[in-house]
């Protein structure tokens, strides 16, 4: 499943240039819980943050997923085992006391480092 996930995609790379320009630090490409084989793509591990940028063809972005002319079923099937994944990813994460964020990549990675940035001053303060 790995594979689907793709590293360092340009999305992701806009994010964590302007998280970095506001002074934050993360892990990139890590495993919040040990114990769960997921990987976030933007972790802060002190404040317990993990940020996802999901890709609009991977995780079925409402905007911008179009099936493929071929294998229709194929691609729709796995699409929504993505999500579903995505979902039980963000509960493993809830109940062990994470915050998840999850961001599509069409979204402008400044207002997406400006989320980020209040979820962790909100955490801060608790
Ligand atoms: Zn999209």
């Amino acid at each position: 499943m790995q594979g689907n996930r793709s590293r360092d995609t340009k999305p992701e790379l806009a994010i964590r240039r302007s998280l970095h320009a506001k002074g934050l630090r993360y892990r990139v490409n890590y495993r919040p819980l040990p114990g769960l084989r997921r990987t976030a793509d933007v972790v802060f591990t002190r404040s317990r943050v993990a940020v996802f940028i999901d890709g609009c063809f991977w995780h079925g972005c409402p905007d911008h997923y179009r099936a493929p002319a071929s294998n229709v079923t194929y691609w729709s099937a796995k699409v929504s085992r993505n999500r579903e994944r995505d979902t039980e990813t963000t509960e493993h994460l809830e109940c062990a006391g994470w915050t998840v964020l999850r961001f599509w990549a069409h979204e402008d990675p400044e207002s997406v480092t400006q989320k980020i940035q209040d979820v962790l001053v909100k955490r801060r303060r608790l």
